[in-house]
């Protein structure tokens, strides 16, 4: 870490360090920086589990508030895992953004297209991608995962149900995702480590723009997806109102809500992950994950 490129950070930006509950202080463009423990700066009002923080986010936020950057400890991209590690429920919401459902040939959907990506596929932030198969594609998404969580919560409350927002990989086995008739996505989108996601969570109060965020993707360094959240069909304060009428939204639950258009799948010809690739998957002013393609 140098101290040109080093931002201090002004709010809740909470991450997985080593396995423990952490508050970012400062952070580099190179994803290196410094956090806070939670369960030290709170004298053991936190435990040191993730999973713990979700259900306390309003005293989490108390506690970033009055921590301050003492006791910060630096931390390297390598040493971050998954923001919400042991999610007890992924969703995952198909053709979310106008151009993509066109790109797919798919008609706009009318209630959204939500599958599963199983809890065992969650990867670290910048864990890499082992390819075993032919036909694994990329997708770069806007990550909500959810603090107090409940049910039938409103669309006015929709926001305040979600602890954080970050970027994610809704990595894709195109033929199993498509291996039926109907097609059942679940499978397809739940390989090992098909769900990296982080690299920490932004506070969604404190994102001013968090209904129009500029996403993008690159692959080995070329540009392969570029929007902006505001297309979304479905918008995120949506989405959580229309699951929590179905299910109760647990703390630490994720939601994938959907990828814009350019994945490769859709090209002609069609273009899939190999190892060797990189990808590296943005939001600005939220943060980046990247992401080595391996073989087994
Ligand atoms: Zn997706």
């Amino acid at each position: 870490m140098t101290g040109a490129n080093v931002n201090k950070t002004n709010r809740l930006q909470f991450a997985n360090v080593r396995g423990r509950a952490s508050l970012v202080v400062t952070s580099a463009a190179d994803g290196s920086g410094s956090a806070v423990d939670v369960e030290r700066a709170s004298n053991g009002e936190f435990s040191s589990d993730p999973m713990a923080c979700f259900g306390k986010w309003n005293a989490l936020r108390d506690l970033a508030a009055r921590a301050g950057d003492a006791g910060a400890a630096a931390f390297t991209p390598a040493d971050l895992a998954a923001p919400s590690p042991r999610p007890a429920q992924i969703f995952g919401i198909g053709l979310n953004y106008r151009e993509h459902a066109h790109e797919t040939g798919a008609p706009i959907p009318e209630t959204p297209l939500t599958f599963t990506k199983f809890p065992s596929s969650v990867n670290s932030p910048h864990g890499d991608i082992v390819i075993d198969v032919p036909t694994a594609d990329w997708e770069v998404e806007l990550v909500a995962v959810i603090g107090n969580g409940g049910r039938n919560i409103s669309l006015e409350h929709a926001w305040d149900a979600i602890a954080g927002i970050c970027v994610g990989q809704d990595v894709s086995d195109r033929l199993l995702q498509r291996a039926t008739q109907p097609p059942q996505f679940s499978l397809g989108k739940s390989r090992r480590g098909y769900t990296p996601f982080g690299p920490w969570l932004v506070d969604a109060r404190s994102v001013a723009d968090r209904d129009s965020l500029t996403m993008h993707c690159s692959l080995d360094g070329e540009e392969v997806q570029r929007t902006k959240t505001d297309d979304m069909i479905f918008t995120v304060p949506q989405l959580v109102a229309y699951l929590s009428t179905i299910v109760d939204l647990l703390p630490g639950d994720v939601i994938y809500t959907g990828t814009p258009s350019g994945v490769g799948g859709a090209r002609k010809p069609p273009r899939f992950l190999a190892p060797g690739n990189t990808v590296v998957s943005t939001i600005d002013g939220i943060g980046s994950i990247t992401n080595r393609c391996v073989a087994r």
